[in-house]
C-alpha cells in the first residue's frame, strides 16, 4: 500500500534532520528517508564538532548566524541537552591579508563585536601560539562548537516526538512528480507526498538529473585528524580558541583547529585546496597517511606543542557550488520540490 505524507525529506544529515524537526513541529505529516544507518560516516554531518561562528567574510552569513544562534539555544532548551560549547575564535594571518580584513569588515558592518590583536597580544593571551610580528589576528568570542552528530540525533529524536517517521537504510531510487503529487520509490516501498525536500548532500546532483536538473555541484572529500598535544589541559575549550590561519603553504590552504573535547585531541584540517570529484562513486574514503605530515610543518611553526601522535584520521565530504554559496531553492519545474544543497 502506498503511504501519503505532507512532506518527504531525503537525507538525515544536518540539513534533513533539522527540516524534519521544524516541519513535524509545525504539525506536518513528515517522512524522512535515509539511505544508510542514521549517523553514518559517509556524508558530511558525522562527528563530534562543527564550528558555529559570526566570523565570515560575507555579511550575509554573519546575519544568517544572528538567526541561527537563538535556534540552537532553543533546541538545547527543548531537548535538555548541551549542544553548543563556547570556545571563541582566533583568525590570524600575515599583516594586511585581504581575507582577514574581509572577515573584520563584515563583522563590523553587522555590529558584531571582535578584537583586533597584534602578534604579541595573541602570544600573551594564548601561549599555545608562536605568532611572528609579521602577523596579526582577530578574536571573536561567540564562536563555538556544535556537537554535530549529537545535533542530528537530537533533531531526529524531537521530530519523532512530534510524529515524524524516520526510516534509515531506505535509499530513494526514483522520484516522479505529476501535478501536485510526488511519488517516491525506495528499496522497500512506494510513498507519495505533496512536497519533497532533497537534502541529500553529495548525492544531490545524481538525484536531480532524472528530474531534468544538472546542478554544477562537485564533491570535495577533505581529511581531518585528531592529534595528541603536549599539555592536554592547554588545548581544551576555554583555554585555546578555535583557530583559522589565513595562510597558504606547503601544508595546504587555510589550516584550522578545534579544541580537544572529551580527550579526543586537537582536531585539525585545512579549509581549501582539496581535489574535487564529480560523482560520489569517485570518492576515495581511504585517508592519506602522508597528509598529517604536511600539516606538521604548520604546527611546528605556529603551535609547536600540538604536534603529537595522530590519534585518528578520516575523510569527510563537502558539496561545493562554483561560487561556494549554498543552494536553497525550488526545482525550476516543480514548485513542490525543494533543494537544499552545497553546504
Ligand atoms: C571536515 C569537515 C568540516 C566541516 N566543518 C564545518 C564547520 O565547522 N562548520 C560548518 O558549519 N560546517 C562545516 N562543515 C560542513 C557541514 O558539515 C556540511 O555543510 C553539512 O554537514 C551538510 O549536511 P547535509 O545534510 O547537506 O549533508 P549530509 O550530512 O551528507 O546528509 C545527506 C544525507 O542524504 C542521504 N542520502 C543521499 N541520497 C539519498 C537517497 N537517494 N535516499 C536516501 N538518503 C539519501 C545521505 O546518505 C546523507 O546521510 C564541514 C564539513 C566537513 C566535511
Amino acid at each position: 500500500m502506498t503511504k501519503n505524507f505532507d512532506v518527504i525529506i531525503i537525507g538525515a544529515g544536518g540539513v534533513g534532520s533539522a527540516a524534519a524537526y521544524y516541519l513535524a513541529k509545525a504539525k506536518q505529516r513528515v517522512l524522512l528517508l535515509e539511505q544508510f544507518n542514521i549517523n553514518h560516516q559517509k556524508g558530511s554531518s558525522y562527528g563530534y564538532s562543527r564550528v558555529i561562528r559570526y566570523a565570515y567574510d560575507n555579511p550575509i552569513y554573519v546575519n544568517l548566524m544572528r538567526a541561527a544562534y537563538p535556534l540552537w539555544f532553543a533546541l538545547e532548551k527543548e531537548a535538555k541537552e548541551t549542544l553548543y560549547i563556547k570556545t571563541g575564535e582566533l583568525d590570524f594571518g600575515k599583516l594586511n591579508t585581504p581575507s582577514l580584513h574581509q572577515v573584520a569588515d563584515s563583522m563590523q558592518r553587522e555590529n558584531i563585536d571582535y578584537e583586533p590583536l597584534t602578534a604579541t597580544e595573541i602570544n600573551r593571551r594564548f601561549p599555545q601560539f608562536k605568532i611572528p610580528e609579521t602577523m596579526e589576528g582577530l578574536y571573536q568570542a561567540d564562536t563555538g562548537i556544535l556537537k554535530a552528530s549529537h545535533c542530528v540525533l537530537t533533531h531526529l529524536k524531537l521530530a519523532q516526538n512530534y510524529g515524524a517517521i524516520i526510516q534509515d537504510n531506505t535509499p530513494v531510487i526514483n522520484i516522479n512528480s505529476k501535478g501536485e503529487l510526488i511519488t517516491l520509490k525506495t528499496n522497500k516501498q512506494t510513498y507519495t507526498s505533496q512536497h519533497l525536500i532533497i537534502a541529500a548532500g553529495s548525492w544531490t546532483k545524481q538525484l536531480l538529473i532524472p528530474l531534468g536538473l544538472n546542478l554544477p555541484l562537485t564533491i570535495m572529500p577533505c581529511q581531518l585528524g585528531f592529534l595528541k598535544v603536549d599539555n592536554p589541559q592547554q588545548f581544551i575549550p576555554g583555554e585555546i580558541p578555535i583557530f583559522l590561519a589565513h595562510l597558504v603553504g606547503e601544508y595546504g590552504q587555510f589550516p584550522y583547529g578545534i579544541p580537544s573535547c572529551d580527550h579526543q585531541g586537537l582536531k585539525l584540517s585545512t579549509f581549501y585546496g582539496w581535489n574535487t570529484v564529480e560523482t560520489i562513486d569517485e570518492v576515495n574514503y581511504t585517508p592519506s597517511l602522508e597528509w598529517i605530515e604536511t600539516l606538521r610543518t604548520f604546527l611546528k611553526q605556529y603551535i609547536p606543542t600540538a604536534n603529537g601522535e595522530l590519534i585518528e584520521t578520516r575523510r569527510c565530504l563537502y558539496t561545493m557550488t562554483p561560487d561556494k554559496h549554498f543552494i536553497i531553492d525550488h526545482h525550476p519545474n516543480y514548485e513542490n520540490i525543494l533543494i537544499a544543497a552545497g553546504f
